[in-house]
């Protein structure tokens, strides 16, 4: 059985169906995608690039952008793509952990990224735009368009993604061909991709969720995507009436609601809006639904292996919930000491299953420290299952704030807050605290022309929660800090406050 990537894509390519439709009004069919794919993989093949080597690239969102990963996989290589916001020395230090035998720029940052590469001792540095230009792509187009794929098991190495993470060095997240393949089956079944399905692809590729989710799903389909540079609200309202299925972080969700002619009318086409990344509000879920009839899913994963937690394509979709764990996937709630804890009860979320990555690139020591001895990986996110199996996200392990010895869940006070009146949403830190070790505290976002009160945010949360969960201080803020994945950077904010 054939259990590398590519080849389980390419056999799935639908040749005459269109692949990409771009914004300029052009689009790329399987066929000519696979062609370039061929292209590319030849071309990385002359740049010396054999089983196993590392293929860096820091590029703008492109279809060859997507055909270099293609290429990379069907050449036998390892993708490592890379954030476009992360700065020189985080480049720096993702070359000289991973040392890619090539790494991809855009033609604008050359210079500069060719002087961190050599520092690093990358051998070939090349270019690539985004409309078929850049030194790569001139190399690509003197290639054949016909590649023999290089065998490789379902234990090699297919990628390496380092972590987004909102604190601390970015880890290098090893991904074999198996979990990728894992990871594509089970979210392809189950949230019912069908022939005709149009993608509205809006994220960007060099991040899990939309490479291996978005991305991935729709070539496992032979589907057609629009395949936009970014999330762009206005964009999105056009391309609505002609997809079906749409995935985003939380944050598109919010700016498409500010959009007045977002409406039922405009999803009159979808079948299916995916949320994940970050946390989605109650009231996001709420307004989307009386507004476009529209229930989004709310599903849970991460760069370690993918997506671990769905809600169901069928049945209740629960506000507040990630829902329940995939097929095949194993998921539970810990203590301390690894031991599952009963429903309604906090702890540390475990996951096992095909799909859960093969370690941190040369981090042996912190691989084994994330995994117990029965082999579940520990995600750092804490979180509850109801009775009935739902899974709540409660925060990240290093967002709890542990005050007067007392565990504070943030997102708890953050409910209580979100909820009141003139308030958008809120934040939850811990800050050093003499007497009480951490001290709670909120950082607000008003809605605007709002003033908040302190002392009646205060009371607020007194008279729904324990005493030391009352927020110390309360500071104001016009937004939340949030990555480009629309995650809130408590770490900027504990800097920020806790001077
Ligand atoms: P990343 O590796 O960048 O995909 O980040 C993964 C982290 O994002 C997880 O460990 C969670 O902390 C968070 N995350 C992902 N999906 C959700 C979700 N639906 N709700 C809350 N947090 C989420």
């Amino acid at each position: 059985m054939i259990s590398f990537l590519y080849e389980l894509f390419a056999q799935r390519f639908a040749q005459d169906q269109v692949a990409f439709r771009l914004p300029d009004g052009n689009s790329v069919s399987y066929s000519a995608l696979a062609e370039r794919v061929a292209r590319f993989a030849h071309a990385l093949v002359e740049l010396g690039v054999s089983p196993g080597e590392r293929v860096a690239a820091q590029i703008d969102k492109s279809t060859d952008g997507v055909a270099l990963y293609l290429a990379t996989l069907q050449a036998g290589g390892v993708f490592l793509p890379m954030n476009t916001s992360y700065r020189d020395a985080e480049v720096a230090h993702l070359l000289s952990d991973a040392q890619p035998r090539v790494f991809v720029v855009t033609p604008a940052a050359q210079e500069r990224l060719r002087a961190v590469a050599n520092t690093a001792g990358v051998a070939h540095v090349l270019t690539l735009g985004q409309a078929g230009d850049g030194s790569l792509a001139e190399l690509a187009n003197e290639q054949p368009s016909r590649f023999t794929t290089v065998e490789r098991s379902s234990s090699d190495l297919a990628a390496i993604l380092y972590t987004s993470g909102t604190t601390g060095k970015p880890k290098g997240a090893m991904l074999t061909h198996g979990n990728l393949r894992a990871g594509v089956e089970v979210l392809h079944q189950f949230w019912q991709f069908r022939p005709g399905d149009v993608l509205l692809h809006v994220l960007p590729i060099f991040h899990i969720h939309g490479l291996f989710v978005a991305l991935h799903c729709a070539l496992w389909n032979g589907s057609t995507m629009w395949f936009e540079p970014r999330f762009d609200a206005e964009r999105v309202l056009e391309l609505l009436p002609q997809s079906t299925v749409f995935m985003g972080v939380p944050t598109y969700y919010v700016r498409l609601l500010a959009e007045p002619g977002f409406n039922a009318e405009v999803c009159r086409n979808m079948r299916l809006f995916i949320s994940g990344s970050a946390p989605l509000l109650p009231d996001t879920f709420r307004q989307f639904e009386q507004r476009t009839g529209h229930v989004i899913l709310e599903r849970y994963g991460m760069t370690e292996g993918g997506m671990f937690v769905s809600n169901p394509y069928e049945g209740e979709r629960r506000c507040g919930t990630v829902g329940q764990p995939l097929p095949g996937m194993s998921v539970r709630v810990a203590n301390e000491q690894d031991q599952p804890v009963p429903a309604n009860t906090v702890g540390g979320i475990q996951v096992k299953g095909p799909n859960v990555f093969a370690g941190y690139w040369q981090l042996p020591e912190k691989t084994a420290e994330e995994h117990t001895a029965d082999g579940y990986f520990r995600t750092g996110d804490l979180g509850v299952f109801s009775d009935d199996g739902y899974l709540t996200i409660v925060g990240r392990s290093k967002d709890l704030i542990i005050s007067g010895g007392l565990n504070v869940y943030p997102k708890e006070i953050e409910e209580v807050i979100d909820a009141l009146p003139g308030i958008v949403e809120s934040a939850v830190i811990g800050l050093p605290h003499p007497d009480f070790g951490e001290a709670v505290t909120a950082v607000v976002v008003p809605e605007s022309g709002q003033t908040p009160n302190a002392e009646a945010i205060q009371a607020a949360v007194k008279s729904q929660l324990a005493g030391f969960k009352v927020p110390k201080a309360v500071h104001v803020v016009s937004e939340l800090p949030r990555n480009t994945m629309g995650k809130v950077q408590k770490n900027v904010l504990r800097e920020r406050f806790g001077r």
